[in-house]
């Protein structure tokens, strides 16, 4: 580790704890309504668009049908997950919520956010453990958390699972998938995750928001290819 990695990681440290000192010290106040007594209230939770409407009951994406056109013709343009759910449109309150945790180390409401998500997990999926889309060392290491990892935290403990945050690796930084056309997210996250350990018959991957579901597929399909034979994907929000 170089000088200025050591001096990230202690960055990345300083400001989680920092973060988590906060927390616990500052009166909690609703990231929505400002009020107090919680990082975010339940009412002002029940306010966020929820992904509902007609939608590919595997991909989620809307559309009519229980299929769309990518999930019934299979092959390698379909997803490698068995099913996605999101509990949000990543819009409005929603959207601020999970920006607030990404870019100003905000993380007291990721606990209700990972309940509402673990709430639209559909009852016949199969799992035994929970794990976060990973992010590459060095980005964890400045930021101190990895909002993903926190979400499946609660996830796992909302759904009564084993939370397994180490089965994934981030084995190779990519460039933000935001970044890239929808054509290009598949190609730049090759060889990005691997898996460590032996992953159990059924996986759920959790991250904060999903665009195309590339990011989701592609942490399937490294824990397919290691063995398991379902993995379900699960997000707070999902940009249409
Ligand atoms: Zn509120
Ligand atoms: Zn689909």
């Amino acid at each position: 580790m170089s000088v200025e990695e050591h001096r990230g990681v202690r960055e990345g440290l300083g400001r989680r704890l920092l973060a988590e000192c906060l927390d616990l010290l500052l009166p909690q106040q609703c990231l929505v309504c400002g009020g107090g007594g919680a990082s975010l209230h339940a009412s002002c939770l029940a306010g966020f668009a929820a992904a509902e409407g007609p939608r590919c009951t595997r991909c989620w994406r809307p559309g009519p049908g229980t299929w769309c056109d990518r999930c019934a013709v299979g092959g390698p343009g379909a997803p490698a997950f068995d099913g996605l759910r999101t509990a949000f449109c990543f819009k409005g309150d929603a959207r601020r919520a999970i920006l607030e945790a990404k870019f100003r180390g905000v993380t007291a409401h990721l606990e209700p956010l990972g309940h509402a998500a673990a709430a639209v997990v559909p009852a016949p999926w199969r799992f035994q453990a929970v794990v976060g889309v990973p992010l590459a060392g060095a980005r964890q290491r400045r930021r101190g958390f990895n909002q993903a990892g926190i979400l499946a935290r609660h996830v796992a403990e909302a759904l009564g699972v084993e939370p397994r945050p180490r089965l994934v690796l981030r084995v190779r930084s990519t460039p933000a998938q935001a970044s890239l056309t929808a054509a290009r997210r598949h190609r730049n996250l090759e060889g990005a995750f691997a898996v460590r350990g032996v992953p159990p018959e059924g996986v759920l991957v959790v991250d904060d928001v999903t665009t195309t579901g590339a990011t989701l597929s592609t942490v399937a399909a490294v824990l397919k290819a290691a063995g398991a034979s379902r993995v379900y994907a699960l997000a707070v929000a999902r940009e249409d």
